[in-house]
């Protein structure tokens, strides 16, 4: 057996890979994390589903039909750095005032290195005769699942899995969901002429403005969910013509929707095409539906009591703002139930001077290890 490292310093380490996606580049990071998993007893596999991209699924226990392993899932990509310059080195793991700083050290490299750790810190022959533990660290998942996506395509390696412990940032609160995304590119064409002459032209600024404009008055008319709440539309960025003088042939925008599990996206994207009255055409450009688990189910209420511990209160029944690959994970292993967990901090995530707080990232394996103790009933 290799040593179980320490959870600051496995973050660190894999802050100092850079898997900025695109290009992602996640198979080194993967790899990595292998090589000390197998060290702790798991049986590993890393799996390319492009040019040095990789998944990475490790599994103890006994992994089967009647006795279902739970999944403990992360992501090792991150967004790029964004235009503003940082102060820290994003790679260097320095740490200042109980901070990691570094990309992704709050999304998620440090809830990673919890999983990670915590499998590791249970005794590996008892763990062995139980129901089990599957780590699953995907790459691509900040352009939409993409790892997920390939992993699901293939059962086998999937396995099989009975709950679901997301570790995206949510410091230390477990929610039981969130909601799905739908993102749409617009595309408005017209016919291009003088800037002298537009009535010789047809504008597709005009036509992609007026679509805009009705973006923003956009209804979806549904009910509230009791805790996910209303979907929201939003137009994140939008571009057209080439210079003043110019009868633009050419606009695009793009539409971020964000669902609740009432909705199906097909029929809003059908809605919504029509109800833009042929001014665009519509691409979907990313498509992950929303995961909400009842609250009143067993497990979900064993994790709450569980964790009111260590938080010193017990939480309250919430869901997650953004997407993760639970939207792809848990339908495929039959929708059990899921939580988001993790030791990272949301509102740091993706921004310039990331960090991860240390308190909470070991309070986080803690918290991790009771999970597996009540799953795997080691106690
Ligand atoms: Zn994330």
């Amino acid at each position: 057996m290799t040593p179980i490292p320490d959870v600051v310093e496995l973050t660190r380490a894999l802050i100092a890979m850079d898997t900025i996606n695109p290009p992602g580049n996640e198979h080194d990071c993967c790899s990595y994390l292998a090589e000390i998993l197998e060290g702790g007893g798991f049986d590993v596999t890393v799996s390319e589903f492009a040019d040095g991209r990789s998944n990475l699924i490790a599994r103890i226990g006994r992994q089967d039909e009647d006795a279902l392993p739970i999944c403990f899932t992360g992501h090792v990509d991150t967004v790029p750095l964004g235009n503003e310059p940082w102060t820290v080195d994003p790679f260097g793991g320095e740490i200042r005032d109980g901070k990691i700083y570094g990309r992704g050290s709050t999304d998620m490299k440090a809830g990673i290195a919890a999983m990670a750790v915590a499998a590791m810190n249970k005794e590996s022959a008892a763990l062995t005769t139980s129901p089990g533990v599957v780590l699953i660290f995907t790459g691509g998942e900040e352009t939409g699942c993409d790892g997920a996506k390939a992993l699901c395509n293939d059962p086998e390696l999937l396995g099989y899995s009975g709950a679901v412990v997301v570790g995206e940032p949510t410091s230390n609160m477990p929610l039981v969901g969130h909601k799905g995304a739908l993102w749409l590119h617009a595309i408005s064409r017209g016919v291009t002429a003088h800037g002298s002459t537009p009535e010789l032209g047809v504008n597709a600024v005009y036509a992609a403005c007026r679509a805009v404009g009705k973006v923003a008055d956009f209804g979806f008319n549904v009910p509230p969910h009791d805790v996910i709440g209303s979907p929201s539309i939003n137009v994140g960025r939008i571009q057209g013509g080439i210079n003043v003088n110019s009868v633009p042939d050419h606009a695009e925008f793009d539409i971020d929707i964000r669902t609740i599990p009432t909705q199906d996206h097909k029929e809003i994207r059908a809605h919504l095409e029509s109800y833009l009255e042929g001014d665009v055409e519509l691409q979907t450009s990313v498509d992950v539906d929303g995961v909400i688990s009842d609250d009143a189910h067993p497990w979900i209420q064993d994790v709450f009591d569980r964790i009111t511990p260590h938080l010193g209160a017990r939480p309250d029944v919430k869901t997650a703002k953004y997407f993760t690959d639970a939207s792809v994970l848990t339908p495929a292993y039959g929708n059990p139930p899921t939580i988001i967990l993790g030791p990272g901090d949301a509102a740091m995530a993706h921004k310039t001077d990331e960090y991860s707080e240390i308190d909470k990232l070991y309070k986080s394996v803690e918290i991790y290890e009771t999970i597996i103790d009540g799953w795997c009933g080691l106690e």
